[in-house]
């Protein structure tokens, strides 16, 4: 459900997806880069190790702290934060920059810091938070997905805490009741307008 316009220009191609740990935004974005060829996903670097099923290179490329400074350093990153208080994740620009200019829409899915990082890089960009339909659905997902340790799961519940707190400075809100639903609409906002391959 989008409840906010705040930016209305129809030239912006430049989407960032934030929301609340283990609120489905890398499923989302997933589908997305399945449905929707057109949209360019970008992919984050980190320093967190690949989850099993990873691929470097498609789910994130996966660095080093040395080589994440030497990104950041280079300025090869448009924006990045240390997640969760443990890894580092950023943005490289190089792919952004390409694919904007030769007019394609872009994705970012990426934390809350991350989204505010882009929104004063790149005041064009049009934010978009992800709600789970509920407090208890959050909870189920994270500890449904059963990806973290127990201690792990309690932090990231804290943090989604204060991530929720967040959503107001956002451009749009999208409540993720059905990942193909929350796609579309997330998708609409990029003003697309190739069909998607599949309904
Ligand atoms: P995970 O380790 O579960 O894949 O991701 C942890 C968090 O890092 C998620 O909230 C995800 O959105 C965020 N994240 C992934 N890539 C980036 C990035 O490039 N920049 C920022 N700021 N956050 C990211």
């Amino acid at each position: 459900t989008r409840t906010s316009s705040r930016r209305g220009d129809s030239s912006a191609k430049l989407v960032v997806l934030a929301g609340p740990t283990a609120v489905g935004k890398g499923t989302v974005a997933g589908y997305i880069r399945q449905h929707y060829p057109g949209v360019h996903l970008s992919v984050s670097a980190t320093t967190r190790a690949p989850r099993p099923g990873e691929i470097d290179g498609v789910s994130y490329f996966f660095i080093d702290d040395a080589e994440f400074d030497r990104m950041v350093e280079a300025g090869a990153l448009l924006e990045w934060a240390t997640v969760h208080n443990a890894y580092r994740y950023g943005t490289p620009r190089g792919p952004v920059s390409e694919a904007l200019s030769q007019g394609n829409s872009v994705l970012l899915e990426i934390d809350i810091q991350g989204a505010r990082s882009v929104r004063r890089a790149m005041p064009e960009a049009r934010l978009v938070f992800l709600l789970p339909p509920s407090w208890d659905e959050l909870v189920r997902r994270l500890i449904g997905r059963d990806t973290e340790a127990p201690a792990e799961q309690a932090r990231r519940l804290e943090t989604a805490k204060l991530e929720l707190a967040a959503q107001g400075e956002f451009d749009y809100r999208v409540v993720n009741h059905d990942v193909g639903e929350a796609a579309r609409e997330v998708v609409d906002l990029m003003n697309l307008r190739t069909a998607p391959l599949l309904p």
